[in-house]
This record gives structure tokens, C-alpha cells and sequence, in this order.
């Protein structure tokens, strides 16, 4: 078996077409190479449409792929094995990338590993943390959830039951005349304003329900209520949500390390909010660094690698796309 594995992961389920080249010895030695991303931005207003996002990312791989090799002064000989998002994620924009993983993976003769894309957010978290077994809060566009490793699989302990949360900030964000993803805007707002109005705060057991929340958001703006006020509130009354669910998850928990990856990881508010319950509870928490926080072909890479070291990789035929793919549903073959 190689003891270091150079692996290309693509990644494209949603917005982001992006390529990225990784160096992998395990979880705690290697370095990212290259890590090159293009976002599809839809039309002011609107959310995306994933067969316009599809084009995109069919128009920008042939650059992207490219500079990934060339950031990371390698060329396709030297890359032992090729990752790409399988899922879960838009049909169309996921296609984009397996298409590509099995074209390169064809004429080049190397192994693929389909991976999953929230795996990928975890895993990355991990190696770029450096925390190995940490209680993950994932926040993102595709996923809300709360998640622990048990025996071959990273276990849910809380999620959302309707809408995720980047999905009701780029809405609000949309509803404001915006285009998504709006998290940063909707951040900028609501830093500018300290008047909170009570909004529907809805925990069910450890599980979160965002959809009223939305609903009485936009009902607010139709109002005439102040942007700015309404962002704030949307934004505390999440955060906390996701806080009270999140805290009671340490304590069932017990575990001395907590992680929070995911688009929305990049949110101050939202990092401040966690570091206070990381101080109550003496814990060791890690946000993932902004520029890792979103979308990208390093968080595919780094599974790809993993994946590969452990032995496992499936051939072209096997190198399928997964609309709906939850967490718990995948065998983590590289962890005990
Ligand atoms: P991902 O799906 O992991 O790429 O995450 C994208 C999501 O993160 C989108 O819903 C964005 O609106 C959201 N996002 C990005 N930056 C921020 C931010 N600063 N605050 C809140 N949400 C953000
Ligand atoms: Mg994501």
C-alpha cells in the first residue's frame, strides 16, 4: 500500500464547481497542493437553478482542473487516485463532475473513489483542525446537523427537518433582491442593527424546524419592519437553535472536542455563539477556517485519500451519482 497518496478531488453538487489536489499520509500529516474554485452566481433574486449551474460548471472545468495541476506543479501521471462528490447534491451539477472524474480516471487508468460531500466538510474540518474525534456541528447550504463518530459511522444527533440553514438565509437573502448564497450579506445586515424581534424559535426533541421561522421573516419585510432588524433577529434566533441542540448534544455526548464546518461556519456571530458554549463547557471547540469553510475540491480530496489509503476505489462502472446520500449511510472504511 502507498504510504502517501496524491489524490484530485472534484467537487460539484451545487454552486461551486471546484478541483483540488491533496498530499496524504493520514487525518494528521499531509498538505493541501491546490484547492481552485469557481461559484455559480444565478440572477439577482433568484436561487439556483441547477441545470444553469450545470452549464456553468461545464463551462469553467476545463480552466479549473487545469490550474489545480498547475498550482500544484503536478501533472495527471503523478496523481494516484481521482475523488469526486457523488452526492448528495443537484443531478445535473453532480453529473458534471462525475463525467469528468470518469473521463480523467479512463484515459489516465487510475482508480476513482465517489465520495460524499458532507463527509468531505467533517474530514477536511478534521485534518485542517487537527481535532480527530470531535462532536461536528455541520451548517452549509445542503446539510444542518449534528454528528459524533461511533463504530464505522459518523452518527447523527440532531438535524433539521425542513429547511437547512444556508437555505433560509439565501432565501431571506432572495426575498431581499439578492442572489445566492446571501449568508455574508444577511451577516453585514444584521451587524448593523441590536434591536431583536421575537421571532418563532422551534426545537423539537434535538432537531431544529427552520421553515416558520422563514415564514414570519418575509412576513416581517412585507410589513415594512427595518432589514436590518429583521436580519439580526432571523440570525439570533437560529443561532440559538442551533446552540441549544448543539449544547445538548456536548453533554450527551461527553466528547472533550467539537468542530464546526460548513458555509455558515464562516458567520462571526455564529462562531462567537459557539466559542462562549465551548468555554462553559471546558471544551476544545475548532471553527474550520474560512476559506475552507465552503464548498470545495480539497474536502473531496482529502475522503478520496483516505478512502484510497484504506483500500478502497471502484471502477469507471461504479461511478455513479447519488441525489440523496445522508451521512449515516456511509461506512467509513479509514477510521476504527
Ligand atoms: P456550502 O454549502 O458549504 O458551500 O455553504 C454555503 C452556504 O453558506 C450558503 O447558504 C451561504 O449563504 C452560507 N454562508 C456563506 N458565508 C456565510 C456567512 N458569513 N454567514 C452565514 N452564512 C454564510
Ligand atoms: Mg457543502
Amino acid at each position: 500500500m502507498l504510504e502517501e497518496v496524491k489524490c484530485l478531488g472534484i467537487e460539484s453538487t451545487a454552486h461551486t464547481f471546484s478541483s483540488s489536489i491533496v498530499r496524504l499520509k493520514s487525518l494528521k500529516e499531509g498538505e493541501i497542493l491546490s484547492n481552485v474554485r469557481s461559484i455559480y452566481t444565478p440572477p439577482k433574486g433568484s436561487g439556483i437553478h441547477p441545470t444553469e449551474a450545470s452549464r456553468h460548471h461545464t463551462k469553467v472545468a476545463p480552466a479549473i482542473m487545469h490550474s489545480s495541476l498547475k498550482e500544484a506543479k503536478l501533472t495527471m501521471k503523478d496523481i494516484d487516485v481521482i475523488a469526486y462528490s457523488a452526492g448528495p447534491g443537484l443531478g445535473p451539477c453532480l453529473r458534471v463532475g462525475a463525467t469528468i472524474a470518469r473521463a480523467l480516471a479512463s484515459y489516465y487508468n487510475k482508480p476513482i473513489v465517489p465520495t460524499n460531500h458532507a463527509i468531505g466538510h467533517i474530514e477536511l474540518g478534521c485534518f485542517l483542525t487537527g481535532l480527530l474525534d470531535p462532536l461536528v456541528l455541520l451548517i452549509s447550504g445542503g446539510h444542518t446537523l449534528i454528528t459524533a463518530y461511533a463504530g464505522k459511522r459518523w452518527r447523527i444527533f440532531g438535524e433539521t427537518l425542513d429547511l437547512t440553514i444556508g437555505q433560509i438565509l439565501d432565501q431571506f437573502g432572495r426575498e431581499l433582491g439578492y442572489s445566492s448564497p446571501a449568508g455574508s450579506i444577511i451577516e453585514e445586515l444584521a451587524s448593523n442593527s441590536k434591536n431583536y424581534i421575537l421571532m418563532p424559535y422551534t426545537v423539537k426533541g434535538n432537531d431544529v424546524s427552520f421553515s416558520g421561522l422563514l415564514t414570519y421573516a418575509k412576513k416581517l419585510l412585507a410589513k415594512g419592519y427595518k432589514v436590518e432588524d429583521i436580519c439580526y433577529s432571523l440570525q439570533e434566533t437560529a443561532f440559538a437553535m442551533l446552540c441549544e441542540t448543539f449544547e445538548r448534544a456536548i453533554a450527551f455526548c461527553e466528547k472533550r472536542e467539537a468542530m464546526v464546518v460548513g458555509g455558515v461556519a464562516a458567520n462571526k456571530r455564529l462562531s462567537s455563539m459557539v466559542n462562549s458554549l465551548a468555554d462553559r463547557y471546558k471544551i476544545n471547540l475548532k471553527v474550520v477556517p474560512m476559506e475552507y469553510s465552503g464548498d470545495c475540491g480539497a474536502q473531496i480530496a482529502v475522503v478520496g485519500a483516505l478512502a484510497f489509503k484504506a483500500g478502497y476505489s471502484v471502477g469507471v462502472e461504479k461511478s455513479l451519482v447519488r441525489r440523496s446520500w445522508r451521512i449515516d449511510d456511509v461506512e467509513i472504511f479509514w477510521r476504527d
